[in-house]
This record gives structure tokens, C-alpha cells and sequence, in this order.
């Protein structure tokens, strides 16, 4: 998979996407992920990439020339024409089940906005889905382009040591994961489970499954209730026993 994040603030992404399971996942080859500086693209002779808003208004809103001639050469030099996301706080709120949709798709292009947003005319005529991480406002879309690129490069092939490390975890079949202990047994006269340790592999999932259900009725209560009203795809409903 290609992705490809269109931001003001190239050096502040790559300083993350060098590092870690991603930057490991890029060095190896299992995902491309590039930046491209919007700045490369603007026709302004002073480099300018945003201006005042018509109206009167706080703040500068990011111009669309640069940003469409940005996203213009990315398409002419795939080829093709990926999907072109745009991190907002006024975006669907991003989920893992998203994540897992966009994980199937061969390549996608991620747009930052900065100062207040940028031009809405972008958004009309280019961008595809707008994609928020959560309902308050950051300066800029970076870190969510980041959060957006780590979870689905997670996901694809190869990058985990097993698919088992991320089908248990917290979200991808509606439920919390359950709780996780290591080593020492005992730690400041607090004892893991038994059923832990009494090599009983039949009895440990069981375990695991009724405390993922527990805390999760317990801590997010919402999701057995989205679950409840089918709001999972076919073959991911999950089972609430009850
Ligand atoms: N004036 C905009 C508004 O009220 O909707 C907010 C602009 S925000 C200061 C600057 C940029 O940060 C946005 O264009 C967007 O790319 C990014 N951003 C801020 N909060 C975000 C969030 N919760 N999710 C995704 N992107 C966000």
C-alpha cells in the first residue's frame, strides 16, 4: 500500500515515520509512505500558501492553487488517481472498522490543513471523505494524518508478527481486549490470575473472552449497544452472551 501525506510540515511527519513498528514496516518494504510539501506547489513569488478569509474573520485560511497543483502532480506521477482524504475535526469520527476499509485500498492521499482549515472549494472539488480524530481542534493535521497512517499500516500484511496480534485487540470486533499481565507472577503482593498460569489453554481463552466482555460492558457500555443495533458488517457482530 502508498500513502501519501500532503502537508506544510513535511520534517514533523517523517520524524515519526521513521521510527518504531512503521518505520520498520517502511524500511522493509510491507508500505510506501511519502510527504510532499504543499509550499513546492504554490505560484506565489514569496512562497505564500495562505490569505486572509473573504468576509473578514479570524486567522488564514490555505489557498486551493497550491494544494490542487499539489495533489495534481502526486496523481500525474502514480498514474492514477488515489482517494483523497482530508483530516478535519468536522470529519466522520475515524473508527478501527474504517481503518480496516481503507487498509484494503492500493493507495491513499492524506491532506493537512493548518491556521484555520483550508478553502472550501478544495473540499468540493477534490477531496473525497473528511476523516476527524476526535471532537476537539489541533493546529494542524499532521499528527491526525499520522494517527490515520499508523492504524492502517498496522493492519496490512506482515507488519505485526501474527494477524492474532491485532484481530483480539481493543475495536476490531466491537469489544475492549481483555486485561494483559507479564512477568514477575507476583508484583507488590498482587498475583496474576491463576487461570493464567495453569497452562490450560481451553479455560485461558474462555477467560479471555468473558473479561473482554466484561470490561467492555463495563468501560464502554455504547459500543455493546451499537454492537446490539447491528452496527458491525456481516461476520463481525460479536457475541454479548446476554
Ligand atoms: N477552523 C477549523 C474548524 O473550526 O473546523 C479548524 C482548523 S484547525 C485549527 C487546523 C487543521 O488541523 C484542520 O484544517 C485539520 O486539518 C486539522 N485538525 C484539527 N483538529 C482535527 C481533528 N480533530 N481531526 C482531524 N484533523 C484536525
Amino acid at each position: 500500500m502508498k500513502i501519501e501525506i500532503m502537508t506544510l510540515f513535511p520534517a514533523m511527519c517523517e520524524a515519526v515515520l521513521g521510527e518504531s513498528i512503521i518505520g520498520r514496516a517502511r524500511a522493509q518494504g510491507l508500505v510506501e509512505i511519502h510527504t510532499r510539501n504543499i509550499r513546492d506547489y504554490t505560484k506565489d513569488k514569496h512562497r505564500r500558501v495562505d490569505d486572509a478569509p473573504f468576509g473578514g474573520g479570524y486567522g488564514m485560511v490555505m489557498q486551493a492553487q497550491p494544494i490542487a497543483d499539489c495533489f495534481r502532480a502526486l496523481c500525474a506521477d502514480w498514474g492514477s488517481r488515489p482517494r483523497l482524504i482530508y483530516l478535519s475535526p468536522q470529519g466522520k469520527p475515524l473508527t478501527q472498522q474504517r481503518c480496516k476499509e481503507l487498509a484494503r485500498l492500493p493507495h491513499l492521499a492524506l491532506l493537512c490543513g493548518h491556521y484555520e482549515g483550508v478553502d472550501e472549494r478544495v473540499l468540493e472539488a477534490l477531496v473525497d471523505e473528511e476523516i476527524s480524530i476526535g471532537d476537539y481542534v489541533l493546529t494542524g493535521g499532521e499528527l491526525p494524518a499520522l494517527v490515520l497512517a499508523d492504524a492502517i499500516t498496522r493492519l496490512l500484511p506482515g507488519v505485526l508478527a501474527a494477524d492474532a496480534a491485532y484481530i483480539g485487540e481493543s475495536h476490531y470486533n466491537g469489544l475492549l481486549e481483555h486485561p494483559q499481565y507479564t512477568r514477575p507472577a507476583v508484583w507488590e503482593a498482587r498475583a496474576v490470575p491463576e487461570v493464567l498460569l495453569n497452562g490450560n489453554h481451553a479455560l485461558q481463552e474462555q477467560w479471555r473472552r468473558e473479561q473482554a466482555l466484561e470490561r467492555t460492558k463495563r468501560k464502554r457500555p455504547d459500543l455493546l449497544r451499537a454492537a446490539e443495533h447491528g452496527e458491525w458488517a456481516a461476520g463481525e457482530r460479536i457475541e454479548t452472551g446476554d
